[in-house]
């Protein structure tokens, strides 16, 4: 697919710049075609016009000596040479041989050629005798070598721009198909990973379903292991759905979250207090350091998301007897949310990976604590869509800190 995408860029790419070449290329040369015709009309013209060649009685201004390619002669009625400019090398055959064929032709103006080399000619009567033609005749060979030089310079310009931007459009076709090639990538990582995750609950219910409609006889209360089973497993489905589904939106910049300003300590206490339960039930001390008022321009739902997954993550990989501390530090620039905990750590290895979709660092213990590894997927979105970003230090058997640095747009007082 990227293949032909490639080389359709390039090619498109070569041909609309070999076609504005061409034209610009065949522009100069009609340009200069013309300029060329133009000025031997003009030249020729004065010729025919200026009776003093060597004729008339009456120009007395010196000439200027004429180019060897223009000359002219002077026919009487009957066709005799009467006269010639003084500039002629043309052997006297040649001549006759010339105004014979011009003479053939009825038009005033035109071009002859004789053994191959064209002539342009005008025909002017005298204006003193009549009875005398003027035929002014110029060789148009150096003429023709400048244009044939010209064209062979044009078509070696052309091909080699041609072939230049070839090269080029083939080099940053590649380039610019990189981050296409990297997200296509992802994407279809994504899809398959998530289809991946839908794969094992839909499993488990349907199994689960199977084993409740086999026993139709027994009551629902009997039956209530598999029906749990079945809820649980739902349950877990539709999160996954909504976070799938928060990400899509996220990437495509579908929706932006409206912005206000709310604050921000009183949310992180109480998301605090939702987590007050389960803390006890595992025994983890749970240390609430916010001490500052602090009123943050955001969108509220998403930054309670954001600490709610910090802090899901810090009960879900704590043990026992652990402590999780959050703290909130207001600077003249900054906030920062500090989510840290006493948990099993992060090697270091996977602390780059762990913002990735569907990341884990131990598969098996993550889906065993429910995990699908798009929490701190979800969390950088959201730190992203506010401007922030997020710093993880961790050791491994001691815990993990998460910083969360977040500008204060709006400095309040
Ligand atoms: P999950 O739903 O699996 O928790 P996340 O995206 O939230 O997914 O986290 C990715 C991985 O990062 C987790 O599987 C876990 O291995 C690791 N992780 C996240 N937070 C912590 C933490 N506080 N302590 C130790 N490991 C963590």
């Amino acid at each position: 697919m990227f293949r032909s995408l490639r080389l359709k860029l390039t090619l498109t790419n070569t041909a609309v710049t070999g076609l504005i070449f061409l034209l610009l290329l065949t522009g100069v040369y009609i340009v200069m075609q013309q300029g060329f015709q133009r000025q031997s009309e003009r030249i020729m013209n004065s010729i025919a016009s200026d009776e003093g060649l060597g004729y008339s009685p009456y120009i007395t201004r010196p000439h200027r000596p004429l180019d060897p390619n223009y000359f002219f002669v002077r026919v009487d009625s009957v066709g005799n040479i009467i006269d010639n400019s003084p500039n002629l090398t043309n052997t006297s055959e040649e001549i006759y041989a010339l105004v014979d064929k011009t003479m053939q032709v009825e038009k005033d103006m035109g071009y002859i050629s004789i053994d191959g080399v064209s002539f342009r000619f005008l025909k002017s009567y005298s204006n003193f005798r009549k009875d005398l033609l003027k035929i002014v005749f110029y060789n148009t060979q150096p003429e023709s070598q400048m244009l044939t030089r010209l064209l062979v310079t044009i078509i070696t310009i052309g091909l080699v721009t041609v072939l230049t931007t070839f090269l080029a459009s083939l080099f940053m076709a590649n380039r610019a198909l990189i981050p296409v090639k990297k997200s296509w990538e992802r994407q279809k990582a994504f899809v398959a990973d998530a289809s991946h995750e839908l794969r094992t609950p839909l499993a488990v219910v349907q199994t689960n379903l199977e084993l409740v409609m086999g026993n139709k006889e027994d009551t629902i209360e009997s039956q209530l292991y598999w029906l749990d089973n079945i809820k649980a497993e739902n349950i877990r489905m539709s999160k996954l759905v909504s976070d799938l589904l928060f990400l899509a939106r996220s990437d495509s910049h579908e929706v932006s979250a409206p912005m206000n300003e709310f604050p921000l300590d009183v949310v992180i206490k109480e998301t605090l207090s939702s987590f007050k339960l389960i803390c006890e039930s595992k025994n983890i001390e749970l240390k609430d350091n916010v001490y500052t008022e602090t009123n943050y321009y955001g969108n509220e739902g998403r930054i309670k998301q954001l600490i709610t997954i910090l802090l899901d993550n810090a009960v879900k990989y704590t043990a026992p007897y652990g402590k999780i501390a959050v703290g909130l530090i207001k600077s003249e620039d900054n906030i920062e949310i500090k989510v840290s905990d006493t948990g099993e750590g992060i090697p270091k290895e996977h602390l780059e990976k762990i913002f990735e979709r569907f990341y884990r660092v131990d598969t098996s213990r993550a889906s065993k604590s429910g995990g699908t590894g798009l929490g701190l997927s979800i969390a950088d979105a959201i730190i992203k869509e506010h401007n922030g970003r997020i710093n993880v230090t961790s050791d491994v058997g001691k815990g993990s800190e998460f910083l969360v640095t977040l500008p204060n747009k709006r400095k309040y007082h």
